[in-house]
């Protein structure tokens, strides 16, 4: 590891970086006569970067050696496939997320569920607990929400993709879901990152709409830090200056997720654009820029929606979204992974 200290960096504060190298169990040297350049010799693990940045006298990281942080992709790495149920993120493999933004009634959510497995949905979206702008907003069914999704998986063989809120909720979320979701809302919550990371559930992490894109990797650290090793990103738009999309479907951040990380990363052009007629083609975007999957919000009648529904899509619309994955994918001899559990088979769990 190479580090360059800041110039005229006083004694102590040296002793102190040295102290912490020492530590670690590197051995330091000093490659400059002004003491800026310091080379450190031995086994780099994950936490050391941060730790060493945190340093008041440490201008900057040169080379972190093998001190890779959990995301990173170290070089030759190849792409973590991240599984779950049939759906397989990574690795050449596309999966699609389908389903209402919120669960609203059980004949609703069993409708929408139907719709979008018998055209190439491999999951089921839908948020129980519901992260809102406004408090006077549908917050969602909860457990009730809960319970609808448990059903609508023993009904169609889809797994199970929910939002969890709060860490307090995680078990009784992970005991239905078989991906839990970290909203846009919740990156930066790291009680809640460190707690679903310990669930041993596989995470959809989604980016916050202000947030880098090492800031999203630093989120990803804090799960797969607690032992998770299943982590999906997802890019969902950033807000942008201009109104006339909802966000901006940040695709040049997927393009170059693929290449820093070994983590799958998918995108959400539903919560992107805003707006149905824009779906499609960010879709198409997101896929063509190197996406290993979609999540998209797809509704049997829009208009009712409790939530978002100007931006759902009509089964119909999926289909043609799913049609179009399978050429996309196909450009770069990438597969969409079809839905395998026999619908009869598949009970609460049964998909997992
Ligand atoms: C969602 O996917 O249900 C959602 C609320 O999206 P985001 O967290 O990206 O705003
Ligand atoms: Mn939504």
């Amino acid at each position: 590891m190479l580090l360059r200290l800041r110039r005229g960096t006083p004694g102590p504060q040296i002793d102190s970086i040295l102290a912490l190298a020492k530590d670690f169990g590197y051995r330091a040297r000093f490659l400059d006569e002004s003491s800026e350049l310091l080379q450190l010799e031995g086994q780099g693990r994950p936490e050391h970067c941060s730790r060493f940045e945190d340093c008041a006298g440490v201008e900057a990281i040169l080379d972190p050696g093998d001190a890779h942080e959990r995301h990173e992709r170290a070089p030759g790495q190849p792409d973590t496939v991240v599984h779950v149920g049939d759906a397989k993120f990574g690795g050449g493999y596309v999966s699609l997320i389908a389903g209402p933004c919120a669960v609203e009634d059980l004949g609703r959510l069993l409708e929408i569920a139907r719709a979008v497995q018998a055209v190439g949905a491999v999951l089921l979206r839908g948020g129980a607990y519901k992260p809102r702008t406004s408090p006077y907003s549908f917050q969602g069914h909860g457990e009730k929400g809960l319970e609808f999704l448990a059903q609508a998986r023993a009904e169609t063989g889809l797994g199970i993709v929910t939002e969890v809120l709060d860490p307090r909720d995680v078990a009784c979320v992970a005991e239905v879901a078989d991906m839990l979701q970290i909203g846009a809302r919740s990156m930066t919550n790291t009680p809640l990152l460190a707690e679903v990371g310990a669930s041993g559930r596989p995470v959809l992490l989604k980016r916050g709409f202000s947030a880098t894109v090492r800031e999203l990797l630093l989120a990803a650290e804090f799960v797969l830090a607690r032992g998770s090793t299943r982590v999906v990103l997802c890019e969902r738009g950033v807000r942008g200056f201009d109104k006339t999309t909802r966000n901006l479907l940040d695709v040049g951040a997927v393009a170059h997720l693929k290449r820093v990380t070994h983590l799958p990363v998918i995108v959400d052009p539903s919560h992107a654009a805003g707006r149905s007629e824009l779906v499609r083609p960010l879709a198409r975007a997101g896929l063509a820029a190197g996406a290993d999957g979609m999540i998209i919000e797809v509704h049997s009648a829009p208009a009712e929606a409790r939530s978002d529904g100007h931006q759902a899509v009509s089964p119909e619309i999926f289909a043609a979204i799913a049609k179009d994955a399978v050429a996309i994918a196909a450009l770069d001899r990438r597969t969409v992974v079809a839905l395998q559990a026999s619908v009869a088979g598949a009970g609460p769990n049964g998909a997992r």
